[in-house]
Formats: C-alpha cells, structure tokens, sequence
C-alpha cells in the first residue's frame, strides 16, 4: 500500500467541511478493498464518519489511529515537487491519513489485529464528526487513541484548549453634534479592550501564558450616531480551566457584558520513550473522544503550512511518519 498514492487519490475529491459526502464513500470502498471491515457512521446528511477494523469488534480497537478528512477552504488539487507533495489536505490531515492506513495495513499483514482507524468529519469547524464517533462507543471503548495532525513526527505532551467569549457594551445613541444627550458603546467598548491588555493572564508551566486574539469586532449605525451597540469576540488559547481566565476577565463587567460562546478544554497527552515530545498551541478532536482511549498526538507535516494557499508535506516525513505508527502501536500493546 503506497501511502503517497493514496494521499493524492484523496487530496483530489474536495472534501472541504459540509462536503465530506464523496471522500467518505471513496475511504470506505478503498479500506474494504485492502481488506478491512468498514462500519460507516452518518453524522449528517451524506457526511459520515469511518470507522474500519481488522479484528472482532471487541479486540479490533484496542488501539485507534484516527484524523479528520474534512479540510479548509479553498480545495486545489495534488501536485508533487520534488521531495513535497501539494494540495488542499496535504498536510492537515489527508497525508496523516494515508500514512495511518499504511502502517495498520502493514499491522494487519503481520498478523497484528488489534488495531483499528477512525477517519471523522467536521474537525476543521465544531468537531461534529467526533462528538458523533464519542457518542457512538459501547462499552470500555478503545485503550489508547493515536490523534494526527501535523506535529512533525513529534509526540505532543499537551494542546492548549480554547475559549471563546463576546464583550457586547450597550449605550445611547444620540445625535453626534450632541454627544452628551448619548452614551458611546464604542468607547465603553475600546476602554475594555485596552483594560483587557493590562490583565494578567493564567499560566501553566508546561503550556505557558494564556494569550488572546480580538478576532472580530463590530459596532455603532452610522458616522453621525453616538453608537447604541458594539461587540467584540475574544479567542482565548488557554493553559488551564477556562474559569481561570473568566476569573481573570472579571473586572471588564463594569463595562461591558461577557458572554460565554465556546470552550475547549487544555489536554494532557500519553508519551512513550524514544520519539522527540513538544507542546503544541492549537487544539484538535482530541478533547471530544474520550471514549476512544488515553489519548496521543502524532503526525507528519508543519501547522504552519496547514491552512496555507500552498499547503503540502515532505514525502519523505511523510513515509517515515508510517513507520513511527506502527513503532507507536506496537509500544502501547505492550502495555495491555
Ligand atoms: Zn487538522
């Protein structure tokens, strides 16, 4: 099974989120073929998840390798470079993908059965794919889960989580050649945001200081109106429980009110001996799965080409990564 094969061959359905439908039917056809029983979990619509396996339903999970196949916007197609492989997914998370199947494929010809794949939808926006995946396990559920994404064939030790809050301020608004009949929810707004500069975020000693992005901000009707209303999102990456941040931003309720949008938590991860180990700032489906076992995160490729108008991965790293899977697996089934 040539993994860079099939990485193109996948790369080139565009499956981006909300389309998965034809990249689902092609993975499960093409994993029955090399011989796995493939269960195909709808999650809405014709996007569905799969989930293939090797051995009996009981043993055939024990340890789980799994990404998304869903990818950003916009699809382009393959193309190979030289030593790297181009297209929409490359890197995040289709190469990963091929390489898992490559190294639970080589697995299954040594008669290795206790390993399985779960291949979800909807990672790239609300996780819908694997909060389906979490809520379908009977049972004990898988061991351990091997999570890919691009980590350049590194073990993570820890994700930062994510919360997400809406500062809304609400004044008056009034004509604005008479500013003081109104009251401005604009400047209550900036004055939040600037107080929100000085606060001292938490910090953890592995994942370091919690830190913020003010992605989207919005407010007020017109140049000549003391605005009524304005509201800023603030994307938290976070280090700890996101209470502690909300406990942090408390003193911006004098001005404005807070609302809780979104929340991920941080995530702890599973090491083995002998593979390079770091933090990595961003989450991933991990924090929806625990069902699917003690949780790892290892795969090819940078994060800082994922998402990107060029996105691809070395061949080579990517050729490797399937050898370190099966090193990985291997490593944990000794622990059963
Ligand atoms: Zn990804």
């Amino acid at each position: 099974m040539d993994p860079v094969a099939f990485a193109r061959a996948l790369i080139d359905i565009d499956s981006t989120t909300g389309r998965e439908g034809e990249a689902g039917r092609w993975l499960s056809r093409e994993l029955r073929r090399l011989g796995f029983s493939v269960i195909e979990q709808p999650v809405d619509g014709d996007r569905r998840n799969v989930i293939a396996t090797s051995g009996t339903e009981t043993t055939g999970h024990t340890v789980v390798l799994s990404t998304h196949f869903d990818c950003v916007p916009p699809f382009f197609p393959s193309r190979i470079e030289g030593d790297r492989l181009y297209g929409r997914g490359s890197c995040d998370a289709k190469g990963i993908l091929a390489a898992q199947v490559a190294a639970v494929d080589r697995l299954r010809r040594e008669g290795e059965r206790r390993v399985g794949l779960l291949f979800v939808v909807g990672e790239e926006r609300g996780s819908d794919g694997a909060k389906t995946a979490n809520e379908a396990v009977r049972g004990a559920g898988a061991r351990f889960l091997i999570n890919g994404e691009p980590t350049d064939n590194r073990l993570g030790l820890a994700t930062r989580g994510i919360l997400r809050l809406k500062l809304r301020a609400s004044g008056r608004a009034a004509h604005s050649s008479f500013p003081e009949l109104g009251e401005s929810a604009i400047d209550k707004l900036i004055d939040a945001l600037v107080e929100l500069r000085s606060i001292t975020m938490p910090a953890d000693p592995m994942l370091g200081q919690t830190h913020y992005t003010v992605g989207l901000i919005d407010g007020g009707v017109a140049p000549n109106v003391v605005s009524p209303s304005a509201e800023a999102e603030v994307m938290f990456r976070t280090t700890s429980s996101a209470s502690d941040v909300r406990a942090a931003v408390a003193p911006l309720e004098q001005r404005v009110a807070i609302e809780h949008v979104l929340e991920v938590p941080p995530v702890r991860l599973k090491t083995v001996p002998g593979f390079d180990a770091a933090v990595f700032p961003y989450t991933t489906d991990i924090p929806f799965l625990p069902a699917w076992g003690e949780p790892l995160l290892f795969g090819p490729g940078s994060i800082h080409v994922a998402h990107t108008a060029d996105e691809w991965v070395s061949i080579a790293e990517l050729t490797a990564a399937s050898q370190h899977y099966v090193t990985l697996a291997k490593a944990l089934l000794a622990q059963v």
